[in-house]
């Protein structure tokens, strides 16, 4: 994992004007199968992925807040909402929560994350390749294959199971 970690970022320069291309042109006509494809080629990868010994999107990204989450993680804490805030986030350029810094402070030395069952839902869903309508999200799978291996591999074999 590593490895694959390390040569990430490249691979995912080198294929971004080829997948800018992709999804430029699923946006204009999606695929009838598409939800069913992507549902398939997520729950393969992941079947396969040990997340465990990857955590990069923990270590290199963090995800927003809502106030729902906020609400949630802070209850378990014992804590205010506001009280929360202050201590681990900050409103980034876009005015959403996001971490103070990265990597996030939940994270454990084995890559456990400390608030598995409370995290934020951007945590839950990431890196969103089993979302519905996923042409709707290109922006952000474009930016998460230089982040997420899963993500990079599942883009890959979207390609050749959904040609344009
Ligand atoms: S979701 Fe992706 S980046 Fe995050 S730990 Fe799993 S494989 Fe790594
Ligand atoms: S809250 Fe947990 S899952 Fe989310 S980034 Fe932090 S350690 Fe990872």
């Amino acid at each position: 994992m590593k490895q694959i970690l390390n040569s990430l970022n490249k691979l995912a320069k080198d294929k971004h004007i080829e997948n800018k291309k992709y999804f430029d042109k699923l946006k204009k006509k999606q695929p009838k199968n598409l939800d069913y494809v992507m549902q398939e080629l997520h729950d393969k990868e992941f079947k396969k992925t040990d997340c465990l010994q990857c955590a990069n999107c923990c270590k290199t990204t963090g995800p927003l807040f809502t106030l729902a989450d906020i609400e949630r993680i802070s209850k378990s804490f014992r804590q205010k909402p506001q009280q929360f805030i202050e201590q681990y986030l900050r409103v980034d350029e876009d005015k959403d929560y996001v971490l103070n810094s990265v990597p996030c402070t939940f994270l454990d030395s084995e890559n456990y994350c400390m608030i598995y069952e409370v995290r934020p839902k951007a945590c839950r869903e990431f890196p969103h390749t089993d979302r519905k309508k996923f042409h709707q999200i290109s922006d952000l799978t474009l930016k998460n294959v230089a982040v997420c291996p899963a993500a990079y591999n599942i883009v890959e074999e979207m390609k050749k199971r959904l040609p344009l």
